[in-house]
């Protein structure tokens, strides 16, 4: 996924120091995007676009990298001094996220053999501040990243910035199906679509039942039989499930010809995420033999989340784009990401936490023991029946969640750093969990997340930190919230008051 984009490069310089200082700017450059390609730290190709020395050279450049579906963002850096007037015209065109690179081709100062001519051609303390001011001026929104180029802390946040460039570059023709609507009466998972489009760029549809039924209808039994097989060989198992004449294997069955028949759908449509609600999905097409439609697809969700499919429960399509996000995001990374639900609380002095369930839909990537292919009743929805699904509880560590509300003028993006601890056997909820401790406390943490009118709904990785948040919202432009460990209610009671005022000022600016 990542090899299909590249990140462009372009170094601003300008023609007063004549052409020999463009010739040396142009070959550090290219030894600095080398050197950068040949760290290993960077997932996604830099491409060297050569020096900037005119408003009419960066106004081509903007115009090309904006046409260039590979291009999913832009370096600058200032090598000497760009007088940045030049940068206007196309920054203002600019519609590619852009990392500004505050750094410089040399490490230290020369003391001893450093003149007048060292001093023309490395000046990037001067130039970065020059390009950073029109930045500032026109309200670009970007990531400044100052360090140097050959430090592994500088390359680690390129890194995390062209992650999320590659996943807002997948948002951007991201097409969402929803399998029936929003559970009704929920606030929370609702929202504008069209501002969604306009802003994240990502496009809701929905889908009837009724078209659903010719890929149902479409699925060889050959293939659910195939699949079946595989699930039994990846998943610890009761062997009783095996067997063929009983009501175990045909709801095993009933599941994986509903996950054939959901990605097949999601194949046809081109779509990356979808919804499911409880009270839509199943109960149909059931056949003399018991085989059919027959309970919501917990399994198949489960295992299209693990493919990357972004999934929200109740229709909850914010959830389902976000988590697609968050999947490409951490693509490559071993810490596996889900989403998933605030359930229950665990009231325990310091140590209280929340459950962290779905009725069954949670992502086996986050498992810590070898998901269990268990079938019970589950008593939930309009369709009470014996249902498929995988157990198992996440590994205990650090991570954070993230969640998008529709605060009526602006999307709010909140994101709570949050520690996974061992949770207790649940003999009686056969379902898969997480239970964790939201920073700073659980008592602040789920004030703060609630005063900022979160969802019960949040994805969730081990990989990313808030780094990879804050980069999206500032390409998205919408407002974030952090809780973390330093988290007070009286500061975050302030910042939702600076919100509302920054958002009432700037609400038709799209800054
Ligand atoms: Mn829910």
């Amino acid at each position: 996924m990542y090899s299909n984009y590249e990140i462009w490069w372009i170094t601003g310089a300008q023609l007063l120091y004549g052409g020999d200082a463009v010739v040396k700017v142009d070959a550090h450059s290219k030894e600095m995007v080398e050197g950068l390609n040949a760290s290993g730290k960077l997932p996604v190709k830099v491409v060297y676009k050569g020096t900037a020395n005119s408003s009419a050279e960066v106004e081509a450049l903007m115009k090309a990298a904006n046409n260039d579906p590979r291009c999913a963002g832009i370096i600058t850096w200032m090598h000497t001094f760009s007088p940045a007037k030049m940068w206007i015209h196309g920054l203002k065109l600019l519609s590619k996220p852009l990392l500004h690179l505050h750094t410089q081709y040399n490490a230290e100062i020369p003391w001893d053999t450093m003149d007048m001519d060292f001093m023309n051609l490395n000046q990037s303390a001067h130039g970065d501040r020059e390009f950073g001011h029109i930045c500032a001026r026109m309200r670009v929104r970007r990531k400044v990243v100052t360090g140097y180029w050959k430090d592994p802390a500088t390359q680690e946040r390129i890194a995390v910035w062209q992650r999320v460039c590659v996943a807002w570059a997948d948002s951007q023709d991201m097409r969402i199906i929803r399998f029936g609507d929003q559970m009704n009466n929920v606030a929370v998972t609702d929202g504008d679509k069209v501002e969604a489009e306009i802003r994240l760029g990502y496009h809701v549809d929905y889908m009837p039942f009724s078209e659903v039924m010719p890929f149902f209808d479409a699925v060889a039994d050959a293939d659910v039989d195939a699949l079946v097989d595989e699930y039994f060989r990846l998943y610890a198992h009761d062997t009783a499930l095996e067997d063929k004449a009983g009501e175990g294997y045909r709801k095993v069955w009933n599941s994986a010809k509903a996950e054939l028949t959901l990605r097949a759908v999601l194949e046809a449509k081109g779509a990356k995420a979808f919804t499911t609600n409880f009270d839509d999905l199943g109960d149909v097409a059931v056949d003399a033999t018991g085989r059919g439609f027959d309970q919501i697809p917990g399994l198949a969700s489960q295992r299209l989340m693990a493919e990357g499919y972004g999934f929200g429960a109740e229709g909850d399509w914010k959830s389902a784009a976000l988590y697609r996000t968050l999947w490409v995001m951490t693509r490559g990374q071993a810490g596996g990401c889900s989403f998933l639900e605030d359930y229950t609380l665990n009231f325990d002095g310091s140590r209280s936490s929340i459950l962290q369930a779905h009725m069954l839909e949670v992502c086996p990537l986050i498992a810590e023991e070898r998901p269990r292919l268990e079938v019970h009743f589950l008593g939930i929805g309009v369709r009470k029946t014996p249902t498929a699904r995988l157990v198992f509880t996440s590994r205990p560590g650090a991570g954070v969640t993230a969640t998008v509300v529709d605060m009526g003028n602006r999307f709010r993006l909140i994101v709570n750093d949050v520690e996974c601890i061992k949770s207790k056997p649940l003999p009686k909820l056969p379902v898969a969990s997480a239970l964790w401790v939201p920073m700073p406390d659980f008592e602040t943490g789920a004030t703060a997340w609630i005063l900022a009118g979160g969802t019960h709904h949040s994805c969730f990785s081990y990989d990313v930190t808030p780094e990879y948040w804050e980069d999206y919202a500032e390409i998205a432009g919408i407002e974030m919230l952090h809780i973390d460990k330093n988290t007070t209610i009286e500061d975050f009671k302030n910042r939702l008051r600076m919100g509302e005022v920054y958002y009432m000022l700037n609400r038709s600016l799209y800054l």
